[in-house]
């Protein structure tokens, strides 16, 4: 698979397991909203929730410091997609050369 392809499969898609059959399925991601799946293996249905990925990447919680913060998620950080950690430094370096100039 290809990078561009991996990486907006893996913003929009993403692959969970059926609670009744434990099968995975791929699902489109719905930022907010509540979606009914169908699971096409054992025609249970069940609903899921979307929160988005990049905002709880990015939280801050006011009743810790600035620090606890930044370690906080830094240790999210970590947990995320190799490929996603990729794009966010180079997003960011593209951010601090244009801020540079
Ligand atoms: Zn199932």
């Amino acid at each position: 698979m290809k990078y561009w392809e991996k990486l907006q499969n893996s913003l929009t898609k993403k692959i969970i397991a059926c609670p009744v059959c434990h099968k995975k399925i791929r699902i489109p991601i719905k930022v907010g909203k509540t979606l009914e799946i169908n699971c096409p293996f054992c025609r249970s249905v069940f609903q899921i929730s979307f929160r988005s990925s990049m905002h709880e990447l990015l939280k801050w919680d006011k009743n810790l410091t600035f620090i606890s913060n930044i370690f906080a998620m830094g240790r999210r950080f970590t947990k995320i997609p190799s490929y996603i950690q990729i794009t966010l430094y180079l997003g960011l370096i593209l951010l601090l050369l244009y801020f540079l100039n």
